[in-house]
């Protein structure tokens, strides 16, 4: 079903939230980079890019902002982050329809986004009471070790287009609360909703009183403007979420200069039915997960491998629920599929289908649908059944794909399973306790997310976050993600009146 609706006026509609939250009009009108909205391929903002040496002074604002911060005690830095939490529970509707306006995103994903914002705040106001050191022992008599954790500097966020907001607030909140200052390059495709959020952040800002100024700035421009916040000496870790292409080159230019990365980088996520799933359970897990965000999630289910046994059963009702999602505009309809967020999203969509035709594909949907909007792409989602793994199966398309595959051997599949060069996120459906440990366990899923009867999209964020391999290796949100945010310091103090030596060595000089 597409669901057709009469034209919205996003421009009219994002200036009036804009305004709502406090973002002044020069911030988005007269400049020179464009913003669009996926839902209509209108623009709706024209923002001035920062210059390199604007860049630069930001920083150094930031690393002037860092050096009083670190000095307020933790649990009052948590204050700060309760306040912005608080602002986000007022502003929610608001913030949430301009990430839907600007990424495309339907009305309860765009809420969600702002809720996932709420969560981290609330971890992290808890957190900032729970930076603990280990107290450990020595092998010294009249000694003590232990551990100390120090704010780190200013932490360089950049972010994706499809998690426009929730990202910088994943890394924002454990920053300050950590003692650090921040500096956020969002994506060139969602500038408008990256305003509107430091718009609330500096609501918090003025109810908190005495925070130093440029605690958390934005940067407004494309990836040369990310360059000069990875190369920037006054920046030791930058969180960077975005393509492997983008990690590929962020990566080694951090190491050169031995600054600390957190890479969040794409996903080639999968699902295996076993004999044993609850077939209701997984066709609704492997829905969401796959057609959710319109494929747009780092999460997105893009490879389903179903068992022999029940693949009759579970496709035919797949192929059902993929003829029958509703796409169309998000602002005005209950559809469950939005826009892909432009053109280029659709052709690469277009481009994978037609190569894994090549492969042995038989492809169920896929095409354009069209509402009336000239540079709006809305497409149905695709469900390609492929006879083995190969081609555009071991890629990440970002689009609404899921490749299916039929499996015979668990051991088979679990190796398949691993066999992409991504580790992001994975899930198993099953019954059978010793299918579901096999895939936990340390010979089974590669991922650095593992599910059991739940799909691979919609994390919590109370659990670290984030993958292996191509998915670069970085960690962040719950747990203890936040020690990535923060330098160790290993102290050791001796109370006796002697100086005794680590392992038995004698220095003894008259
Ligand atoms: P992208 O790589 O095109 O851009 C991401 C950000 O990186 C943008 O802000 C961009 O300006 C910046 N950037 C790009 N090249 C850069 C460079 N060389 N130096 C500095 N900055 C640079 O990604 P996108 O299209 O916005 O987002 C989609 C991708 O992000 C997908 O691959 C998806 O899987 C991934 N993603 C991953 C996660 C995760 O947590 N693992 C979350 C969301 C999105």
């Amino acid at each position: 079903m597409n669901i057709a609706t009469k034209k919205v006026d996003v421009t009219k509609e994002a200036a009036a939230l804009l305004e709502k939250m406090g973002v002044a009009k020069e911030l988005y009108t007269g400049g020179d980079m464009p913003s669009y909205s996926p839902v209509t391929g209108e623009k709706i903002g024209n923002l001035k890019t920062v210059s390199a040496a604007e860049a630069a002074a930001k920083i150094e604002k930031a690393h002037e902002a860092f050096k009083a911060w670190r000095l307020v005690p933790a649990p009052k830095r948590g204050e700060l982050i309760r306040l912005l939490g608080e602002e986000l529970r007022a502003f929610k509707a608001d913030l949430g329809r301009l990430v839907s306006i600007e990424a495309g995103k339907i009305t309860s994903e765009g809420l969600g986004e702002v809720q996932e914002m709420i969560d981290i705040c609330d971890f992290a106001v808890g957190l900032s009471r729970q930076l603990y050191g280990l107290t450990i022992a020595t092998e010294r008599p009249g000694h003590r070790m232990m551990e100390t954790w120090h704010p780190l500097g200013v932490v360089g966020v950049i972010s994706a287009f499809n998690f426009p907001v929730a990202v910088w607030s994943w890394n924002t909140a454990l920053a300050l609360v950590c003692g650090n200052s921040v500096v956020w390059k969002p994506s060139e495709k969602t500038p408008l909703t990256a305003l509107a959020s430091q718009a609330i952040f500096e609501r918090a800002l003025a109810r908190f009183g005495d925070a130093p100024e440029g605690l958390s700035q934005v940067l407004i421009g494309d990836r040369t403007v990310g360059e000069v916040l990875v190369d920037n000496p006054k920046v030791p870790l930058v969180s960077a979420t975005g393509s492997t292409r983008m990690g590929r080159d962020v990566g080694p230019r951090l190491a050169k200069r031995f600054a600390r990365a957190i890479l969040e980088l794409g996903g080639n996520n999968a699902g295996i039915v076993c004999p044993s799933a609850d077939l209701d359970m997984a066709l609704r897990a492997i829905a969401f997960g796959a057609m959710g965000t319109a494929g747009q999630r780092c999460t997105t289910m893009r490879r389903l491998f179903v068992h022999e046994s029940v693949y009759d059963q579970l496709v035919p009702r797949l192929k059902k629920a993929y003829g029958s999602v509703s796409v169309g505009n998000p602002l005005e309809s209950t559809a469950l599929v939005g826009p892909l967020v432009d053109k280029a999203a659709f052709d690469s969509m277009q481009k994978a289908i037609g190569e894994a035709k090549t492969h042995g594909g038989t492809v169920t949907g896929g095409e354009r649908v069209e509402l009336g909007y000239d540079n709006g792409y809305y497409a149905k989602p695709a469900l390609v059944e492929m006879p083995k793994q190969a081609g555009p199966v071991l890629e990440e398309t970002f689009a609404p794909i899921l490749y299916v595959m039929k499996y015979s051997d668990f051991d088979a599949v679990v190796a398949d399973h691993n066999a992409v060069a991504a580790g992001l996120s994975s899930s198993i459906f099953t019954r059978d306790m010793q299918e579901s440990e096999r895939f936990l366990a340390v010979d089974g899923s590669d991922c650095g997310i593992a599910n059991v009867n739940i799909g691979t999209s919609g994390a919590e964020i109370g659990g670290a976050f984030g993958g292996e391999k191509e998915t670069g290796g970085g960690r962040e949100s719950g747990s203890d993600s936040w020690k990535a945010y923060m330098r160790r310091a290993t102290n050791t103090v001796n109370y006796s009146k002697a100086l005794p030596l680590a392992q038995g060595v004698s220095f003894d000089i008259e």
